[in-house]
């Protein structure tokens, strides 16, 4: 009886230990922040061009290559109050190899609530390191590449993902436990999009044409817009809305209606963003080498024209934490390998450039 009141105990001390070993545990992860050491949870950025930048309540981490000595892309960190630097405290690193803290061992993204990374042909878990998807090459594909590695990943919504595959030769969709849903073998060469739109997959094909997949039955079609010949030269989306810009002009297509509407004839908006309600593009200025940039409703009426966005060129600029971002290489300088950060306001406002600090 003694014994067993004595045992009981024990266990009642060991249980309070591990408890509150977890307690601590939970406190330290909270002082340390996220993987990328800032407060709050991780975003995707939203960026056409690519993919990898990332942001939370404190950071954007902005995944660019600043070094003109290595391929090798580094997390840039921007802080609220506009500076962009590289999270990196080695003295006299060269931010060129591995040992660098701010060059990324793999591309991170945001999906269904986790962080996960991909590098080479993988996705892994960015908290466990377990691999959750190993990609291999179609075999419809099989002659046109022999790269089983990922070149692209877009994060449709939290339900779908898409892997652009080596060569853009085929692109995969796939659900939240990383199955593959569909494989196609004709992508276009445009910049990182497809849309879920009631359990239907829409994308652009290599001849500007857009493609509607009926998920159930894996069948396609090319959808008719109504305007005979036409290539896309490029899609975005919001809700139940597609926007494409043809070669000569910009339309609106409904989802739910099937109705295309022009919303612009006069300008060519190659590039373009749709965020939040409303189209941002770029127009070059008359040096032609600097740009301002034009915010659009849905309808093609002019709410906001930047005075001066000088390098903000839309098709590659990524939107976080309420702001565009856009590092490019300082040409001017005379210091070699300058890299400048572009920043705007979604609103059009507060047009800023800061250098990247290494
Ligand atoms: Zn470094």
């Amino acid at each position: 009886m003694k014994s067993k009141k004595v045992v009981s105990i024990m266990i009642i001390f060991f249980c309070s230990i591990i408890l509150c070993s977890c307690v601590k545990n939970t406190d330290n992860r909270e002082k340390k922040g996220n993987i990328f050491r800032g407060k709050g949870q991780l975003h995707n950025a939203k960026c056409i061009y690519k993919d990898g930048t990332l942001y939370d309540d404190e950071y954007t981490y902005y995944l660019y290559s600043v070094s003109m000595n290595t391929i090798k892309e580094h997390y840039v960190k921007i802080d609220q109050d506009n500076n962009a630097y590289l999270d990196c405290n080695l003295a006299s690193c060269t931010h060129t190899d591995e040992s660098c803290h701010a060059i990324a061992d793999a591309i991170y993204f945001c999906f269904n609530g986790k962080l996960y990374k991909y590098r080479d042909n993988i996705v892994l878990s960015a908290e466990t390191e377990k691999m959750v998807y190993h990609n291999t090459i179609p075999d419809m594909v099989k002659e046109e590449t022999d790269s089983p590695d990922i070149q692209k990943l877009y994060v449709i919504d939290e339900e779908h993902l898409l892997i652009v595959g080596s060569s853009l030769a085929y692109a995969k969709l796939l659900d939240k436990d990383f199955n593959v849903l569909y494989t196609y073998t004709d992508p276009g060469q445009y910049k990182l999009w497809g849309k879920l739109y009631d359990g239907r997959f829409y994308y652009v094909n290599f001849v500007g044409s857009l493609m509607e997949v009926e998920l159930d039955t894996g069948t396609s079609r090319e959808v008719d817009l109504g305007l005979g010949m036409t290539k896309i030269m490029m899609p975005d989306d919001d809700g139940e809305y597609i926007f494409l810009s043809t070669t000569h002009t910009f339309y609106k297509y409904s989802l739910k209606t099937q109705e295309c509407n022009e919303i612009n004839e006069q300008l060519n908006w190659w590039e373009f963003m749709v965020y939040d309600g409303y189209i941002y593009n770029e127009v070059f200025n008359n040096d032609n080498s600097t740009v301002k940039v034009q915010i659009w409703d849905y309808d093609g009426n002019l709410v906001f024209e930047t005075k001066e966005a000088k390098h903000m060129y839309i098709d590659r600029a990524h939107i976080a934490n309420g702001k565009l971002y856009y590092i490019y290489s300082n040409q001017e300088s005379d210091e070699k390998g300058e890299f400048v950060m572009a920043i705007m306001n979604l609103d059009g406002t507060g047009y800023t450039e800061t250098k990247v600090l290494k």
